[in-house]
Formats: structure tokens, C-alpha cells, sequence
């Protein structure tokens, strides 16, 4: 699309984990909506066995991308001291996965995009570094209090669902699509791609079309066994391959 022109149809991904098979099943399904610009909200790598080609491909698609914890430890931003085991052993291998060029990509990612009617960010848009959990009941009413955007979407928590500005009103989305009200504020998260959290397997993600007023939440499923034979191929902890069966 031409530059300056307002984006009407938003593809959201977020959270893909070095997970290809689930990431292509997605933009497969991406493809068949027509939509004007794809924005992936941070954390392409760590977990999954395919962190230099999700790269890659996100690249390609995504016409903007964020940065995410994961994505800012394996470039070098970040420590991972906050990392559990598990997550620590993957960044590692991930780390030395990477090519130089990806590695330089992942550094120069930004924290948060922003425009009148629209905010992104991978985890709270106005608490950065700290990465903290955007849930709902808790951060939420700070997040519309201090913004003033239509729209605002993060990541993180591997768990879609639909925030508003009444703070003890969330509404989780298994599935479908949602109508927003006229002049209604709303926090879309579109879940996971790569590591589903809510307990279906399924990659997540989400299309917000502003013309039509919708968010609608996707369930794509992918070739789980595959990912999860490479990541034991690849001497990943098993828990991590395990726990894409579930989507756990
Ligand atoms: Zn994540």
C-alpha cells in the first residue's frame, strides 16, 4: 500500500518461538484475507528449532515488527536472568543459531509502534524493559488511561483475548469475531503462534479491520509433530517440544 495511506485490514502475529511449521500455516492463512499490512508483535525466536528462517520469513511479511524479551536477550540487549531454565538453555541455542545478519535485526527492533488510532506493543507499551504480563483485571485500565489509541494490541502472554477500558470487563475470545461498539476502546491480544498457552494447540492469530470494526480471532492448525521432532532433534529440552502437543 501506498505510504501515508491508513491501513484498514491488520493482520496481528505475535509470539511465533522459532516455530516455522506453525508460522506458515498461519501466513497461509494470512493470504486468503487480503489484509494491508501484517504486524508481528515481537518474539520470532527462543523454544522452537526454526529461529533464523521464522526470521527470515517475517521479514518478508511483516511490514512492521516489534521487539520481544526473548528476541531482546538473544540479540544481546538483555541479560537472561529472568529466563527459568528452560527458556535460559533455549536462548542459548538459539544465540548461536542466529546469523550475524538476523542477530542485527533483532537488535534494531523497536519497542512499540504507534500512530493515532493504534498502539502495538509485545508486552505493556508503557512499562518496556520490564516486560511485564499485560492480564486481565490488572494492568489494563493504566493502559487505556494513559493512551488515548483506538486500538492497542500486545503479546506475551501466549493467552488471546479482548481487554476494555472498564478494567474489570475482559472478555477472552476462544474464537471467532468480535464487533466492536462505536466509540468503544479495545486491547486485542492474538495469542501465540508458535506456543499456544490457553490449552488448544491450534496457532493463533489475529485480524483487525477497521473498516468493518471487527477483531477477529484465527485458529490454524499445523504439523505439530513435525515441530516438535525437530526440536528434539536439536537437543532442545523436551519439555518444550512436549508442551506444543497440549498447547500448554
Ligand atoms: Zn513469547
Amino acid at each position: 500500500m501506498a505510504e501515508g495511506e491508513r491501513p484498514v485490514r491488520i493482520a496481528l502475529i505475535s509470539d511465533i518461538h522459532g516455530n516455522l511449521e506453525a508460522l506458515e500455516a498461519v501466513l497461509a492463512d494470512v493470504s486468503r484475507f487480503a489484509c494491508d499490512q501484517v504486524h508481528c508483535l515481537g518474539d520470532l525466536v527462543g523454544y522452537g528449532a526454526d529461529p533464523e528462517i521464522c526470521i527470515e520469513r517475517v521479514r518478508e511479511i511483516a511490514s512492521h515488527c516489534l521487539l520481544g524479551n526473548h528476541d531482546a536477550v538473544a540479540a544481546g540487549i538483555d541479560v537472561d536472568d529472568g529466563f527459568n531454565l528452560v527458556a535460559r538453555e533455549a536462548i542459548r541455542w538459539t544465540r548461536d543459531a542466529l546469523s550475524e545478519a538476523s542477530l542485527v535485526y533483532l537488535k534494531n527492533l523497536p519497542y512499540r509502534y504507534e500512530t493515532e488510532d493504534l498502539l502495538f506493543a509485545h508486552a505493556h507499551p508503557f512499562v518496556l524493559k520490564a516486560w511485564p504480563y499485560v492480564l486481565p483485571g490488572d494492568t489494563l485500565g493504566s493502559i487505556f488511561g494513559e493512551s488515548t489509541q483506538r486500538c492497542i494490541a500486545v503479546g506475551h502472554t501466549h493467552v488471546p483475548g479482548v481487554g476494555n477500558e472498564n478494567r474489570s470487563f475482559f472478555v477472552p475470545v476462544v474464537e471467532g469475531t468480535l464487533e466492536m461498539a462505536a466509540g468503544g476502546r479495545y486491547l486485542f491480544n492474538p495469542g501465540s503462534v508458535g506456543q499456544p498457552r490457553d490449552g488448544n494447540p491450534r496457532a493463533s492469530w489475529g485480524l483487525l479491520d477497521r473498516a468493518a470494526s471487527t477483531f477477529e480471532l484465527r485458529r490454524v492448525p499445523y504439523d505439530v509433530a513435525r515441530a516438535r521432532e525437530k526440536i528434539l532433534a536439536a537437543g532442545l529440552p523436551g519439555f518444550l517440544a512436549e508442551r506444543l502437543t497440549g498447547g500448554v
